[in-house]
């Protein structure tokens, strides 16, 4: 591979990561299969459909589809000998236990080992536990064996760090790359794959790579979870978690992102690598109290936000409430442990009659609960309303005009679960304005 820059890439499991990541290695024009064991996404994907909505992204697909560098298939075989490099991008969710469920993962490993025919370089994109290279590479070195082959390979750890909603963003511009691997051949492969990106590139041990994304997730989670804290306590002393983010954040020891109080995080990331990261600290005897405590205020926040809407409102039986915004966060189409799911199942167990609008996430969020009613339009959405919760701040939402909107509900409580809109603009208009750990002293 020396000196070469075009590689063969396979890139198995076409969700939000490996779609992304496919894109960007198009992008930087190596050679991509990118394979999926659900015929239906990649029949869509051969069509340049995006299997969920990423803006931005669908125009790459189709122009990397067009020139040639990126292909689709359900044939892992043929993804898994014509590339030199395999990259592992599926699934990981939580098991009941919390820990990291890698049934996915170990499946694609003796798949692999089943059909590679020469050497190759196997990374792992997913969020994986320390120690699954090591597994990975023992599958695969155990149906190599029962081929009779005894051909080498390499195992790498590169962990994936982008967002959704700005996933292409990130795969292209990432801030870092962590590379965990062993050998010198499979460094300069990895280098040669990222050889386009202006990143600083971390080299280290398979095990520190793997550990490296579940701390950088479970230390973003602690630091929501603290200001979500302090939130509860700032509602209680009339002082505003605003100001005070506003003014931790400017310490640069500190920095303001992730520091905006609100209804807890979700997606499909942070509260299932959260638990994980605690589940293996389980099996090794340690405690994680920082991590407990920072997971154990997010399992609680929209409870503590639902109890101050009854403070407010008294019962909700009966009572039109309008949610607006379902995914975690906006510009995804992502509800995967959406803290507006946990907000639905309160409503509904408090006999509230729900309706809602988002501009992505009504279709996903149906499938689980149908007896809300899902609304073309926001305003269609707030009629009638006796209560609106802002659960998602897509920008949409918040540039409604809220003037028209107060024409269209029954009485004026507005309560914004992200601290999104502007309290005194609300005030002004004749809301009943109640953000989170801004206003309160309830
Ligand atoms: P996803 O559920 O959207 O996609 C996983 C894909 O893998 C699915 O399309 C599934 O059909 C496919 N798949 C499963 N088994 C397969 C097999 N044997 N062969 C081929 N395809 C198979 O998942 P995702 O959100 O893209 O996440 C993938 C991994 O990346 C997870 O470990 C996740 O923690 C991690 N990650 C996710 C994000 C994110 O923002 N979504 C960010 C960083 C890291």
């Amino acid at each position: 591979m020396n000196g070469v820059t075009h590689l063969d890439v396979a890139v198995i499991g076409t969700g939000y990561v490996g779609t992304t990541t496919s894109i960007a290695f198009a992008a930087w024009d190596h050679k991509v299969i990118a394979v999926d064991s659900d015929q239906m996404k990649i029949a869509r994907l051969n069509q340049s459909i995006l299997p969920f909505y990423e803006e931005g992204l669908e125009r790459r697909l189709e122009r990397y589809r067009e020139s040639g560098n990126l292909s689709f298939t359900d044939d892992l075989e043929q993804g898994i000998t014509r590339s030199d490099v395999l990259f592992i991008a599926v699934g990981t969710p939580s098991s009941p236990d919390g820990s990291a469920d890698l049934s996915y993962v170990e499946m694609v490993a003796r798949q692999i080992g089943q059909m590679m025919d020469k050497y190759k370089v196997i990374v792992t994109k997913s969020t994986v536990p320390v120690g699954t290279g090591d597994k990975i590479k023992s599958i695969i070195t155990d149906e190599l064996k029962r081929r009779n082959l005894s051909f080498s390979f390499d195992i790498v750890s590169n962990p994936e760090f982008l967002r959704e909603g700005r996933a292409l963003y990130d795969a292209l511009h990432p801030e870092r790359v962590v590379i965990g691997c062993e050998t010198e051949t499979a460094r300069k492969t990895m280098a040669a794959l990222y050889e386009k990106v202006e990143a600083p590139m971390l080299y280290t041990t398979i095990r520190d790579a793997e550990m490296i994304k579940y701390a950088a997730n479970a230390f973003l989670a602690t630091k929501i979870s603290f200001v979500n804290e302090l939130a509860r306590l700032c509602d209680k002393m009339g002082t505003n978690i605003m100001k005070v983010a506003e003014g931790m954040g400017l310490d640069s020891r500190i920095g303001p992102q992730f520091l905006r109080a609100g209804i807890g995080y979700g997606g499909s990331c942070f509260p299932k690598d959260t638990a994980a990261l605690l589940n293996l600290a389980k099996e090794q005897e340690t405690m994680l109290p920082v991590l407990q405590a920072a997971s154990n205020v997010n399992r609680t926040q929209v409870s503590w936000f639902m109890e101050r809407i009854h403070h407010i409102m008294g019962s909700l039986a009966g009572k039109k409430v309008t949610l607006l915004g379902l995914t975690f966060k906006p510009e995804t189409d992502d509800v995967r442990e959406a803290p507006s799911l946990k907000i639905i199942e309160q409503l509904l167990q408090n006999k509230a009659i729900v309706s809602t609008y988002d501009p992505q996430g009504m279709e996903n969020v149906k499938k689980i609960y149908p007896q809300v009613a899902y609304k073309p339009t926001p305003y269609e959405a707030l009629e009638g309303a006796d209560a609106i919760i802002l659960a998602t701040e897509w920008r949409e939402i918040l540039d409604l005009d809220w003037t028209k909107v107060k024409d269209l509900i029954a009485q004026p409580y507005l309560f914004d679960g992200r601290n999104a809109l502007v309290p005194s603009v609300m005030r002004n208009l004749g809301y009943c304005y109640v953000g989170v750990g801004i206003d309160g002293r309830g």
